[in-house]
């Protein structure tokens, strides 16, 4: 079968790279000059920013999206990592603790800054179990089909009633109704300026989907109680437009096409039948299959025509919510970049980087360097270093700093010759100088 994709969003590129596997002919159209739509990548001067979307959800290799992966043969081309999410507001910043303190270390840190409002949070942990669990059956329902998807889908609907009579409350109302606190509603509620929805437009049951547990810390565990696992969050090692780049690779290294700055300006139907797109430079292409990923409005009134379209059909076309478009600004700054400037303005060679990022070890002289002192404070970090720094053939001395005796034992088994204890040492040295002024005193 000759299939014409129009759009090379991820939607667009997935869909041909099944086509393809399936043993059909692909040409994907796209209008802009690179591939990718939401998730194609902007680079400049060396820098690349991501267009849209940072965080998957259910992308682990016995998830949604994995399985997708997975059947497209390309999951293992892929780097994943998870992430924490950090919320800073004007006030307080929510941030994961240094020593992980289990799943629901989020909301006892809400109800030390809103004690007014700890019963809404234990109210909200149990509609966010409950909610989860739902939504793990609803999903394993699907998988399993026959028998087995029915008997999860009943226990799907038995877990769902008590939710039931909130069902039409908007996140507004609900937010509301749990909190007295309009900061802690915030708390809840500010990601949906991403969806470009407002509270009172979005639907109350909705806020746990929009805020889950183990997006905040990658320690929290997926098992969201026996009934099943909910879904991870990952982003990709290089952004999710190198996912775009394997599909992208793939569907040309399997035969297919993919033309960019070509905008389809029709689809082409006779008698209800699809016959092929004609192009805005007025290439006509024909094909037995048109796959449009664009919006609904676009491709069906735009691109196809109401004439070739049933009236209710249209109707409800109509009625389709427009999404607004969003303009993200992503910004990265600094922890310090005052200490950089003050080293620079001595002389010190500096290098700037994110030692999680793969690519860093290999800026620093690797080979050459006789003594590298890893100072960073969280121990995941320091051995995340050190085996990078290994990797990357470095054999020689390793200094690195600890802030407990565990995290000294766990980085001299990995090598370190040399531990500093920045707190204890700071301790001894106070002691030590205390001591000798009263030794000097008494000798007075
Ligand atoms: C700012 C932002 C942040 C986001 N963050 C996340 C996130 O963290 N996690 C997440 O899961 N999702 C996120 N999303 C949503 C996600 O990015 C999108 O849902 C997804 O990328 C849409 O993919 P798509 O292929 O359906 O559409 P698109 O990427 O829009 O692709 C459609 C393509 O079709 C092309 N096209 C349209 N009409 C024509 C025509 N007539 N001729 C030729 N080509 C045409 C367009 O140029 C475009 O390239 C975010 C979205 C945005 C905007």
């Amino acid at each position: 079968m000759r299939a014409v994709v129009i759009g090379s969003g991820i939607s667009g590129l997935t869909a041909g790279l099944m086509l393809l596997r399936d043993g059909h002919q692909v040409w994907i159209l796209e209008q802009f000059p690179t591939p990718g739509g939401v998730t194609a990548a902007v680079s400049k001067d060396g820098f690349t920013w991501e267009l849209g979307q940072l965080v998957l959800e259910g992308l682990g290799r016995d998830e949604q999206l994995g399985y997708v992966l997975d059947e497209l043969g390309i999951y293992d081309r892929l780097e994943l990592k998870r992430n924490d999410r950090i919320y800073s507001f004007p006030d307080f910043v929510i941030r994961p603790p240094e020593e992980y303190a289990g799943p629901w270390w989020r909301m006892e840190k809400l109800a030390e800054l809103f004690p007014e409002d700890r019963t809404g949070l234990e109210e909200y942990c149990r509609m966010y179990v409950r909610f989860r669990e739902v939504v793990t059956l609803a999903r394993l329902a699907e998988r399993a089909g026959g028998l087995r998807g029915l008997a999860l889908k009943a226990r799907m609907y038995r877990k769902l009633l008590p939710l039931l009579p909130r069902a039409k409350w908007s996140a507004e109302r609900m937010g509301a109704h749990l909190f007295s606190s309009e900061q802690l509603q915030a708390v809840f509620m500010s990601i949906l300026a991403d969806f470009v929805v407002r509270p009172s437009q979005f639907p109350g049951l909705g806020i746990p989907a929009v805020n889950p547990e183990p997006a905040f810390d990658a320690r929290v565990p997926l098992q969201v109680s026996a009934v099943g696992r909910q879904p991870s969050y990952h982003s990709i090692v290089g952004g999710v437009n190198a996912l775009v780049e394997v599909l992208v690779d793939e569907i040309t290294s399997a035969g297919g096409k993919i033309s960019t700055g070509t905008e389809v300006s029709r689809i082409r139907v006779e008698d209800g039948v699809v016959k092929g797109v004609t192009c805005a430079d007025g290439a006509e292409i024909d094909a037995d299959l048109v796959l449009a990923s664009g919006g609904a409005k676009e491709v069906f009134l735009d691109l196809v025509g109401e004439d070739s379209l049933p009236e209710a059909y249209v109707a409800q076309i109509h009625d389709v919510p427009l999404m607004e478009s969003i303009f993200m600004v992503h910004l990265g700054v600094d922890f310090d970049p005052e200490a950089l400037k003050y080293a620079r303005g001595r002389g010190i060679a500096t290098q700037y980087g994110d030692i999680e990022d793969p690519e860093f070890v290999n800026t620093l002289p690797v080979s050459t360097a006789r003594l590298m002192v890893i100072a960073v404070p969280r121990l995941a970090e320091s051995l995340h270093v050190i085996r990078s720094l290994r990797a990357a053939g470095y054999t020689a001395e390793l200094v690195a700093t600890a802030y407990d005796s565990d995290s000294a034992k766990t980085l001299r088994e990995h090598g370190v010759s040399r531990v500093l204890r920045p707190l204890s040492d700071a301790a001894d040295e106070a002691a030590a100088r205390i001591a000798s002024d009263m030794t000097e005193a008494a000798q007075r």
